[in-house]
């Protein structure tokens, strides 16, 4: 370990909710394990983890590490999610750490925290990001409860800029983003030199969510969708 941040590491509070030891779908091509950051700053109406937006870790970053070291030659990547990794302090010494053992790093973050992601970037710590595109200006409070485009911009250029493998994704409820709304969203992906796949996800029914929100019976209509310039696939 380096030994700058062992002191740094050992004090830390527990950050990770939880550990899901083994997953083959998370961060494809590689087995993994997912740390759960507990906590987000944002508040969308159809997140399924409320469990771990709104409760306390149980795990620090020393226990998470103890767990990595047995699971070298087994694993080979770690997919850091949430709640929302990012806003975790000394996060940046723990990947390195991560990092340390010979582990690859996915990185799920919602694009709020672009200084955070330009140190990593820098530094050369993570492998793979998934960005989450919430919506445009004019529906993201409605959706996430608060102000966040100008952050998720930055965080998309920085992820362009660097040449970083990565994807954007949304996650979709009919009442909240209508067809058109995700028609403007590709536009503004392409108008940035996105050219990577926008995949889409279905929100999925009969789960708890944060928010009070209705059940959605309709599923992504692909046909609207065929004037988009960049690829869009749909992943449930
Ligand atoms: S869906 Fe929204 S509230 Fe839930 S973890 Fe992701 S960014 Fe946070």
């Amino acid at each position: 370990m380096n030994t700058s941040n062992v002191n740094i590491l050992e004090r830390t509070a527990k950050n990770i909710y939880s550990i899901t030891p083994f997953t083959l779908l998370d961060f494809p091509g590689y087995p993994s394990c997912i740390f759960w950051f507990s906590g987000c700053n944002m508040r969308c109406l159809y997140c399924y983890n409320p469990d771990i937006v709104l409760g306390k870790g149980s795990l620090t970053y020393n226990d998470a590490l103890e767990f990595l070291k047995t699971r070298i030659g087994l694993l080979n990547g770690v997919v850091m999610s949430g709640g929302e990794c990012s806003l975790h302090p000394h996060f940046t010494a723990f990947v390195s750490e991560v990092k340390e053992l010979g582990f690859l790093v996915k990185i799920d973050t919602n694009g709020s925290r672009p200084k955070v992601l330009n140190t990593l970037l820098s530094q050369g710590l993570i492998d793979y990001v998934a960005l989450d595109f919430k919506a445009m200006p004019d529906k993201e409070v409605a959706i996430t409860g608060g102000v966040f485009f100008e952050d998720f911009t930055a965080s998309l250029e920085l992820l362009l800029s660097y040449r970083m493998a990565f994807e954007v994704r949304t996650t979709v409820h009919k009442s909240l983003l209508s067809s058109d709304d995700i028609l403007t969203m590709s536009s503004y992906l392409n108008q940035k030199n996105y050219q990577g796949v926008y995949y889409l996800q279905n929100f999925k029914d009969g789960v708890p969510t944060l928010g009070d929100i209705k059940y959605n019976r309709t599923t992504i209509d692909l046909q609207a969708l065929k004037n988009s310039k960049i690829p869009i696939s749909v992943r449930n």
